[in-house]
């Protein structure tokens, strides 16, 4: 257990100690949930950001682009469902005074149960050896058979509590489970009750409830006001998407883990319109277009996995998860939705505007269902963080530099830098004058850095942290001949090259084009 709480510790750590992420106003002791990306950060999430426009916009002819406010008609989450059903069921420990998720309380206790029974197996497993028949095992133990039906039912009823808004229930269940709080053991919870999770605001020239506005908990319906506007202007038929990468707010009651969980964070949502009946093929099309696009960086499968979605949300006829198993477990990274025409026709009923599509095939007037894939571009991050940071064994080197690294194993085409270049010594001016002019160069096709503050090894050591691809090394011979070493991150393996060649074997590297063929 410990490893993975201390991965993720180290990773935080990194995340701040080389200009990756740093708590917001932090010189106020902080903003709790609300986090400021530094200039490595901001670079490694506009890559994020580029790999899925380009992914969507740049490959399919038939989805385009918006960016709509984030302010929005307030009726618009009215119709959306948000202002009434955007909930989750708060509970609060009176002696703690913290504040909980009632369902992720109960979550807790379920996993307890499965854990016991998976125990109870090993322990068995251990016994018996060969002759274990496992299944069996997990059919007729008696004790094994009560923790696994314990947690189904916990399940069960926590989910009918859920979909049926029965507060009491969830509370009952706390109470039965003897759930405590986890940080401090105390059984002493207010009763529960739902929390809506959107922030609001007032506008200055309308008093009251008039005048209130949201900040947008999600991008998508941006996307659906503007449903018609972009299918007229574009001359899109049928398929066809909207994408768009943009900012939303939640007000999460437990905000932990670091961005996993966020009160200020942005998406990356496409919204798919289709003929009304062809919503699985598209569903499972989808499914597998994003799994394609996490497995295109080079992410092991083993970390990602489909979850279906047993509590539909009120928009959705069939919803799954992709999950990432971040360190401190498997947790949803994107969603695909099949959002059905519910959220266009309630718009519509809203609005008294029509938002339908006429079909020249048909010869009828719809509402286009929706297939949605919305991402998180904060969990991307910490998910292509996580899964990047390696500390490894090396050889000291000759500068003396400790037998570790640390290493941003990223795909070169989201690292922040794509190249550094470094004189062999600083008081040498001719080999600074040279590595400057080399720089200069590579800098009008790649983002990289120009380092000479430290010895070679020290200098290798900070670009393997940051996650630079490639290292130039500037030394005398390059006076003579014109060729440098150039360093590859991951093998660490050297080889000289000449200065002509440089820009063609960073751009072989960290094209973003090579993840999208094949
Ligand atoms: P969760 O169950 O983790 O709260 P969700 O199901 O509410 O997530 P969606 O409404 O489907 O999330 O939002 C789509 C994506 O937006 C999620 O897959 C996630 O990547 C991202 N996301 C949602 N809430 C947050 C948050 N508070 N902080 C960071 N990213 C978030």
């Amino acid at each position: 257990m410990s490893q993975p709480v201390d991965l993720f510790k180290k990773l935080t750590a990194h995340c701040k100690e080389y200009g990756f992420i740093y708590q917001s106003s932090e010189i106020y002791d902080g903003l709790s949930a609300v986090y400021d990306y530094g200039p490595y950060g901001v670079l490694l999430k506009n890559n994020i950001k580029e790999y899925w426009w380009k992914s969507m916009v740049q490959m399919h002819e038939n989805i385009v682009g918006l960016d709509a406010a984030i302010f929005m008609h307030p009726l618009t989450w009215k119709a959306s469902g948000h202002v009434d059903a955007f909930n989750d069921p708060l509970v609060d420990n009176k002696d703690s005074k913290r504040r909980y998720r009632a369902d992720q309380l109960i979550e807790g206790a379920i996993e307890k149960f499965q854990e016991k029974a998976e125990k109870e197996v090993e322990k068995a497993k251990k016994r018996f050896g060969d002759s274990f028949d496992e299944k069996l095992y997990r059919e007729t133990n008696p004790r094994v058979v009560e923790y696994l039906k314990k947690a189904t039912d916990t399940n069960d009823r926590m989910n009918e509590a859920l979909r049926n808004g029965d507060m009491a229930g969830l509370g009952a269940l706390i109470a039965e489970l003897e759930i405590a709080d986890p940080d401090t053991g105390s059984r002493n919870w207010t009763d529960v009750r739902m929390f809506n999770l959107m922030f609001n605001t007032q506008l200055g020239n309308i008093a009251g409830e008039e005048g209130k506005l949201y900040l947008r908990p999600e991008t998508a319906q941006g996307i659906f006001v503007n449903f018609l506007n972009v299918q007229k202007t574009t001359r899109q038929k049928l398929p066809f998407g909207i994408a768009q990468i943009g900012k939303a707010f939640r007000n999460e009651i437990v905000a932990r883990q670091f961005i996993f969980r966020m009160r200020e964070f942005e998406q990356m949502e496409m919204q798919f319109f289709i003929k009304p009946g062809t919503q699985q093929e598209w569903y499972d099309y989808w499914k597998q277009a994003r799994l394609k696009w996490h497995l295109a960086l080079g992410t092991d499968a083993g970390k990602l996995r489909f979850h279906d979605h047993e509590n539909l949300a009120h928009y959705a006829d069939a919803a799954v998860d992709i999950q990432f198993e971040f360190p401190f477990g498997f947790r949803e990274l994107e969603g695909i939705h099949s959002r059905t025409d519910f959220d266009l026709s309630e718009h519509q009923k809203l609005s008294n505007k029509k938002l339908q599509y006429f079909d020249p095939e048909s010869n009828e007037n719809y509402v286009p269902y929706v297939i949605e894939t919305s991402i998180g571009c904060d969990r991307m991050f910490l998910a292509m963080m996580g899964n990047a940071l390696v500390e490894e064994a090396v050889g000291e080197n000759s500068d003396g530099e400790g037998n570790t690294r640390d290493v941003l194993k990223l795909h070169p085409a989201l690292s922040p830098l794509k190249f550094a270049v470094m004189p062999l010594k600083r008081n040498e001016q001719g080999l600074v004058t040279k590595a400057k002019h080399i720089f200069n160069e590579l800098k009008l096709h790649f983002p990289g850095l120009y380092d000479d503050t430290g010895s070679i090894g020290k200098l290798y050591r900070r670009q393997d942290a940051v996650g630079t691809p490639f290292c130039i090394t500037v030394d005398f011979d390059t006076l003579e001949n014109d060729t440098v070493t150039i360093r590859e991150r991951d093998s660490m393996a050297q080889q000289r090259v000449s200065i002509s060649a440089l820009e063609g074997m960073i751009r072989k590297e960290v094209d973003m084009s090579r993840l999208f063929k094949g």
